[in-house]
């Protein structure tokens, strides 16, 4: 029988951190153990999360080994080395390689035969590809964070800019989580309408919704935060949580992971997003969505650019 709700994460640094905080919170998991090179930093996140236990519903959280992810339904990777002053994306994705090639083979031995691995250390479309590759997984089983954060990024900022609540904003951000995502504006929808349709119907403002600026803002966002405090990790955490909630729910949820595409708008052997129904398998489906002529070329642009930065690494 499989073990419902136990999640390792491997890495606990900010975005490792603050996903098993709100995992914890939000009460998806029965079971969380966190692996960290930095054991120290493992054990005092666990404490700091134990000692709050009262207030939330039982979770059994610990520190632990590679050996205590057996029986984990999902393993979440967060781990990674941070750039260096002057080093080139190239030379960063390299030593984030090796970092992959270690966790992998330590991984590997005590993997579930259903046991799902959800990448989010960035570049996490090529981070993905290279899992599917060196652990040899079939590709349902991999599964990256993608474009989930700059999704909800987009909602968000298109919620400021008509004051309607980001979960009645319906959008999507497609391809690379990185400079050549694709804002899918053509499917952009507000209460059935067009964004402009919806300005115009409500009227309250002179306005004029400039996308073009609001999808800027969503691609440098990260550059912005990390400019300001230094890393990014409240988002993404609920991105990783709102994933794992649709696997282990078993919710059937379409979301932008990255996952291996084959065959989709002339793409294939190439990690990255599309609108893709998640569930206990992983990833179910991705959905071939109409787009406009400009965003299906934009999209095939992402893949090459995907592909390049592969063909510099592998
Ligand atoms: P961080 O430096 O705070 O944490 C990284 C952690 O990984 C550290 O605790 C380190 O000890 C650990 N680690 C390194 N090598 C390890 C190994 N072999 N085994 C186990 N642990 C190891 O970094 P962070 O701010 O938490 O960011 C982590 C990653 O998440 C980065 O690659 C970042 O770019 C990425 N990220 C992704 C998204 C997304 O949407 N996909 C969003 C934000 C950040």
């Amino acid at each position: 029988m499989i073990n419902k709700g136990k999640v390792a994460i491997i890495g606990s640094g900010f975005v490792g951190s603050t996903t098993a905080y709100t995992m914890m919170i939000d009460g998806v998991v029965s079971e969380m153990v966190v692996v960290d090179l930095n054991k120290n930093k493992a054990e005092g996140d666990v404490l700091d999360m134990n000692h709050g236990m009262s207030f939330v519903s039982p979770v059994k959280i610990y520190a632990g080994e590679y050996s205590d992810i057996k029986d984990s339904d999902i393993v979440i990777i967060t781990a990674g080395v941070a750039q260096k002053e002057g080093e080139t994306r190239t030379a960063l994705l390299k030593r984030n390689i090796k970092v992959f090639d270690a966790i992998i083979d330590s991984m590997l031995p005590y993997l579930d035969e259903h046991a799902l691995v959800l990448v989010v250390t960035n570049p996490v479309d090529i981070l993905t590809y290279y899992t599917i590759k060196k652990s040899g997984l079939p590709a349902h089983r991999v599964i990256g964070s993608g474009t989930v954060l700059d999704t909800s990024r987009l909602k968000f900022l298109l919620s400021e800019h008509t004051g309607i609540d980001s979960r009645n904003v319906h959008t999507y951000v497609l391809g690379e989580h990185g400079d050549t995502e694709v804002p899918a504006f053509s499917l952009t929808t507000i209460a059935g309408m067009s964004v402009d349709a919806y300005c115009q119907s409500c009227g309250e403002c002179e306005t004029h919704t400039n996308m073009d600026e609001i999808a800027e803002k969503v691609k440098n966002a990260a550059y912005e935060i990390i400019e300001k405090k230094g890393a990014t990790y409240y988002a993404v955490a609920l991105a990783v949580d709102r994933i794992v909630d649709s696997i282990l729910r078993n919710e059937n949820s379409i979301l932008t992971v990255s996952s291996l595409v084959k065959d989709k708008y002339g793409i294939s052997d190439v990690c990255l997003s599309l609108p893709t129904i998640v569930n206990r398998r992983g990833i179910e489906k991705q959905l071939v969505v109409p787009l406009s002529a400009e965003e299906e070329d934009a999209l095939r642009r992402s893949a090459e650019s995907l592909k390049g930065q592969i063909r510099e690494v592998m």
